[in-house]
C-alpha cells in the first residue's frame, strides 16, 4: 500500500529568502529544504549579481578604509570576479545575449553606480556583507530570523540605511518597495543590535537602472511583519503536503523534473519522438482526448436537438391555444398543453418578470392570468 507523504520541516533558522520560497511554492520550498535536493544554478543573471555585489564590496571596504579607488579599480575587480563566476555549469535560457553581452550588463551597472555615489560621502558604512538575525518564539518554540545585509550605513541624520543592491531587469515600483520582507526583516535585527536606533531607512539600489528605492516602516507594520513571520514559520512547520503553486516563476525552478505539474513533460519531451507515443501516459491522455471529443460533439447535438424541441413545443401551445384545446391528438401520441396560473411581478425596470416557459400577454403588473407553460406528449 502506498505510503502517505509526510514530509516534515526540520529547520530552526529562517532566512527572508528561505520564507519567500515558500510563499511562492511550498513545494519547490519542499526540495530545497525540507528533501534538501542540491540544485545549486548559475544562470547569466546569478554570475552577473554576484561579480557587482563583490565589486561594491571591494568599493566600500576601500571607502571605509580612507581610500577611494578609480573607477577602472572597481571594474577590475568586477572583470576578475565575473570571469570566475562565468564557467561550464551556468545555464543559458536566452540564446539572444552571448557572455560578452553579459559582462558588459554588469560592467554598466557597476559604473552607473560609481558615477553616480562618487565620492560615496553620502553615508559612512557602518558594515559590509553583515550577518543579523533575531531570535522569534513561533507555537512556543524558538527559531531564528537570519540573513546578510549588503551593506549597513548610517545617515548624516543618524538614521541606520540598511542597503541593497539589486542588478535586475525589472524596476519594481514603490508599492513593491514598501511591502518587501528581506529589509523590513533586517530592520527588527538592527533595533535588536542598536537598540537606541530612531530612524531605519531600507534602501534598494537598482543598479542597472540607476535607480534607488526607498521605504521606512513605522511600529505598527513592524508588529504586523512579525506576526506574519511567525504565522509563515507556523505554517510550514504544520505543512506535510508542501502543495504546488503554479505561477510565472516556474520557469526558473530547478525542480521542474521532479514537480508533478512538470516532471511528465519534461520527462515526454526528452523521449525520441517515434517513442513519445508508446508513453503509457500519452497514451491515456490521447484516448481520454478522443472520448473528450465525442462527448462535447453529443453535447452540441444535443443542445441543437433542444432547440428544436422548444420551437415544436412553442408552435405546439400557440396552435393549441389558437384552437382552444388542451390535447392535441398525433398518430400513435398525443399532446397536452398545460394551462397554470402565474404571478408577474413588476422587476426595477417596470417590466414583468415571468417564469421560463410563459409568454406574459400584458405589459403592466397582474396577478392570476392563465397561461400555457408547458406541453408534453403522451
Ligand atoms: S515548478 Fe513551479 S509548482 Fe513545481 S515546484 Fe517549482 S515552483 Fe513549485
Amino acid at each position: 500500500m502506498e505510503q502517505p507523504h509526510l514530509e516534515e520541516d526540520r529547520s530552526s533558522k529562517f532566512s527572508p529568502s528561505k520564507l519567500g520560497v515558500y510563499q511562492n511554492c511550498p513545494r519547490r520550498y519542499q526540495y530545497r529544504y525540507v528533501d534538501k535536493i542540491s540544485r545549486a544554478r548559475k544562470t547569466p543573471e546569478t554570475v552577473v549579481g554576484v561579480a557587482v555585489h563583490s565589486a561594491f564590496e571591494e568599493l566600500y571596504a576601500l571607502v571605509t578604509g580612507g581610500k577611494i579607488p578609480s573607477l577602472a579599480e572597481v571594474h577590475e575587480v568586477y572583470e576578475r570576479e565575473f570571469a570566475q563566476g562565468w564557467d561550464a555549469t551556468v545555464v543559458e535560457k536566452d540564446a539572444r545575449f552571448s557572455k560578452e553581452d553579459w559582462r558588459k550588463v554588469g560592467r554598466d551597472c557597476v559604473q552607473l553606480y560609481y558615477e553616480g555615489h562618487h565620492p560615496f560621502s553620502q553615508d559612512r558604512t557602518v558594515a559590509i556583507e553583515k550577518r543579523v538575525g533575531f531570535p522569534i518564539t513561533v507555537d512556543g518554540r524558538e527559531y531564528r530570523i537570519e540573513g546578510f545585509v549588503d551593506r549597513l550605513a548610517l545617515a548624516p541624520d543618524g538614521a541606520f540605511e540598511i542597503v541593497d543592491y539589486k542588478t535586475a531587469k525589472s524596476l519594481p515600483n514603490q508599492q513593491h518597495a514598501d511591502e518587501d520582507w528581506q529589509l523590513a526583516l533586517y530592520e527588527l535585527a538592527v533595533r535588536r543590535e542598536w537598540p537606541d536606533t530612531k530612524e531605519v531607512r531600507l534602501k534598494w539600489h537598482y543598479v542597472r537602472h540607476g535607480k534607488t528605492l526607498v521605504s521606512v516602516r513605522d511600529d505598527a507594520a513592524r508588529a504586523k511583519l512579525l506576526a506574519d513571520a511567525g504565522a509563515l514559520i507556523s505554517r510550514i512547520k504544520h505543512d506535510h503536503e508542501f502543495p504546488t503553486n503554479v505561477t510565472p516563476l516556474c520557469d526558473w525552478c530547478e525542480y521542474r523534473d521532479l514537480c508533478p505539474v512538470f516532471a511528465h513533460p519534461i520527462k515526454v519531451a526528452a523521449l525520441p519522438p517515434a517513442e513519445r507515443p508508446k508513453d503509457a501516459g500519452v497514451k491515456l491522455v490521447a484516448e481520454y482526448a478522443e472520448v473528450e471529443g465525442r462527448r462535447r460533439k453529443l453535447k452540441d447535438e444535443l443542445k441543437a436537438v433542444e432547440g428544436e424541441r422548444e420551437k415544436v413545443e412553442a408552435a405546439l401551445a400557440d396552435w393549441a391555444e389558437a384552437e382552444g384545446v388542451a390535447t392535441v391528438a398525433g398518430e400513435g401520441a398525443q399532446a397536452t398543453v398545460s394551462i397554470k396560473d402565474e404571478l408577474h411581478l413588476p422587476t426595477k425596470t417596470g417590466r414583468p418578470r415571468g417564469t421560463p416557459n410563459s409568454r406574459p400577454r400584458s405589459a403592466g403588473p397582474r396577478c392570476g392570468p392563465r397561461s400555457r407553460s408547458s406541453t408534453g406528449t403522451r
